[in-house]
């Protein structure tokens, strides 16, 4: 279970929220049973239930784990608005497969548009999402989920990144590309990758990206959906430097 950082002492846990319900009412949970609790920070611990009330769960730390689950770059998921349940696919599945954070964007072509006024609770949604899949599957942080109007301020918000790379169909099928593998061979210690909408990045976008040392990058001669897409790079950059 994640908690907030000042909910995590040196020897002690204290859990509210939804999870509070989680441990009681869902696991059935009780004192004594052994749960992990992670600050979101980079700590993982062994804890055990001390007490289990309606509005809190206090554990006692046992131990520190040393292992990380954690891809050994950061590894960021630009990805264009696709329809919704698509979106919420690469947030989850993305989660799973390590990604520590997730851009959303509105491309030139994405269809989806997101209203201003509903863009905080759209990313609500997806944080939770994220936040359940992180506790699912182990990880040790949370990726953060944020949104971007334009592939302008994406691409602005991508110079943070030591490495920017675009997957991009029309390189692919041009043959005048770097496979995924070869960027990843220089092992740069944060990767950010954009990956297109439905209709694709457009030429115009495509330009923009190289002007900002962005690379575009070949996933093979299919053509896949663009959920498919992100998480295609997902999964190869964990069989790269994982396996
Ligand atoms: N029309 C399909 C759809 O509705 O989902 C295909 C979408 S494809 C154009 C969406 C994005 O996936 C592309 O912009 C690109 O980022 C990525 N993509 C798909 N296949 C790729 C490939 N073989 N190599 C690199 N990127 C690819």
């Amino acid at each position: 279970y994640f908690v907030e950082p000042e909910q995590m002492t040196e020897n002690n846990v204290v859990i509210t929220g939804e999870d509070v319900k989680h441990i009681s009412k869902v696991m059935r949970l009780e004192p004594g049973s052994h749960i992990e609790c992670l600050n979101n920070q980079g700590r993982r611990t062994h804890c055990r239930i001390q007490s289990v009330d309606k509005e809190t769960v206090e554990a006692d730390i046992l131990e520190d784990i040393k292992s990380s689950p954690e891809l050994p770059v950061y590894a960021a998921v630009a990805q264009a608005l696709i329809k919704g349940d698509n979106l919420d696919l690469v947030v989850q599945k993305g989660t799973e497969l390590g990604a520590r954070s997730f851009l959303l964007f509105a491309a030139g072509r994405s269809v989806v548009k997101w209203d201003s006024s509903k863009v905080e609770k759209k990313l609500q949604r997806l944080r939770k999402i994220a936040k359940e899949a992180a506790e699912q599957s182990g990880r040790q942080y949370i990726p953060d989920v944020s949104y971007y109007a334009s592939t302008r301020d994406m691409i602005e918000a991508a110079s943070a990144y030591e490495a920017c790379l675009y997957l991009d169909e029309e390189t692919a099928k041009s043959g005048e590309h770097q496979a995924a593998a070869d960027i990843f061979s220089s092992r740069p210690p944060s990767i950010l990758a954009l990956i297109g909408p439905e209709g694709g990045i457009s030429r115009e976008e495509a330009q923009a990206l190289d002007q900002n040392d962005c690379r575009p990058v070949s996933l093979g001669p299919r053509i896949l959906r663009s959920e498919s897409a992100s998480l295609y790079f997902l999964s190869a950059l964990s069989y790269h430097y994982e396996i």
